[in-house]
């Protein structure tokens, strides 16, 4: 086995997991057989990380969950004031960084802070104490009120599709593929110099066509579908992720490999591969045409995926979010007694109370709305 990028032989020593479509996206299919430790770090700086921060927004949008490490943060901003706010998995705004304000009232200088926590309101007011001698930085701190707030506007992202990195990433996801389902690097060597952005091509391209397959109410997953067609000599292989970001890659338009059918589909909610019927099937000259014709016009039905997707992470969140309230309320109440204490009515009813002095504002948040 050698590696399909630098062709080095695959030994214990060099051998390495390659996800086959990337970890950061929720990925669970990977092999040893594909690439070489040196070509899986180098692609993975390159372009998987540029792909991975694109995907990005919906692994955290739908609390993906992942092999190695957590969704990163998506960055928003509060359009009314341009406050820069951090949405973490679980989608909880906060502040990106601190605010200071200084405000000159004649003698008197007014400096209001707004921090994220107290360590961070504690340095900031160590650092104006420097300044300012006559601040006392314990009785500054009591005074601090810590306030928790809702949202009552939307915060702006940027959502990207594409770019060169991020279709040569994709490109690797299906020659992954391809090669894990024992396909013939030669068939796909022409590409190499491409992924590694020696070379340019036009092999991957959006690809938003109406029932390609059909979804579950609640399903998200990632598809891969690959096509060799000996006849027409043509290899491609559709990428779906997150049923949201959709491509075609053509993998060879002079295929002289066999007939091949393969679909995989990761189920992300579940964590499980499940079955699925993709319908492409496409003959030479309507695949072509994908490329021929690089008609910008699934404005619309990217949108609708888009759609789908964020009501979906945002209903999974505000079930997150709820349960984790009323376990907090219960933590509140009950944490108050020392373990092992027989539990009382009295005690069930504190943690009514807790229950409804928690979850109140979130229901007048939703009522308002
Ligand atoms: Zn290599």
């Amino acid at each position: 086995m050698k590696c399909y990028i630098c062709d080095t032989e695959l030994t214990p020593e060099n051998k390495t997991d390659e996800h086959i479509i990337i970890n950061a996206a929720g990925g669970r299919l990977k092999s040893k057989e594909l690439i070489c430790k040196k070509c899986n770090s180098n692609f993975g700086e390159k372009i998987d990380s540029k792909l991975a921060k694109q995907l990005n927004f919906m692994a955290n949008m739908l609390m993906i969950k992942r092999h190695r490490g957590k969704p990163q943060p998506i960055v928003g901003e509060k359009q009314s004031s341009g406050e820069t706010y951090i949405l973490e998995v679980g989608g909880k705004p906060k502040l990106a960084k601190p605010i200071i304000e200084t405000n000159f009232d004649g003698e008197k200088t007014n400096i209001s802070i707004t921090a994220r926590n107290e360590k961070e309101l504690k340095k900031i007011i160590q650092g104006i104490a420097k300044k300012y001698p006559q601040v006392d930085v314990e009785q500054a701190i009591k005074y601090a009120q810590w306030r928790k707030e809702y949202f009552e506007e939307a915060l702006h992202f940027q959502i990207k599709i594409g770019g060169n990195e991020v279709f040569r990433a994709v490109c690797k996801a299906a020659i992954n593929f391809y090669i894990y389902s024992k396909g013939d690097p030669s068939q796909i060597k022409h590409l190499i110099p491409y992924i590694k952005g020696e070379k340019e091509k036009e092999v991957v391209w959006m690809h938003y066509e109406d029932d390609l397959y059909d979804l579950n109410s609640d399903e998200i997953s990632h598809i891969l579908h690959l096509v060799g067609k000996k006849d027409e000599q043509i290899l491609y292989c559709y990428v779906d992720y997150f049923n949201t970001y959709k491509y075609m890659v053509l993998l060879n338009n002079n295929y002289q490999g066999q007939d091949i059918k393969k679909t995989y589909c990761f189920d992300l909610i579940n964590t499980v591969p499940i079955e699925k019927e993709v319908r492409v099937d496409y003959d030479r000259k309507t695949l072509l045409d994908i490329f021929a014709n690089k008609d910008p016009k699934p404005f619309e039905k990217v949108k609708k995926s888009f759609e789908r997707s964020i009501a979906l992470g945002l209903k999974r969140q505000d079930e997150h979010y709820r349960k984790e309230l009323i376990e907090r309320a219960i933590q509140n109440s009950l944490g108050k007694h020392p373990d092992g204490v027989p539990i009382t009515e009295e005690m069930i009813n504190e943690v009514i109370e807790e229950i409804i002095k928690n979850v109140t504002p979130y229901i007048v948040r939703r009522i308002k709305k």
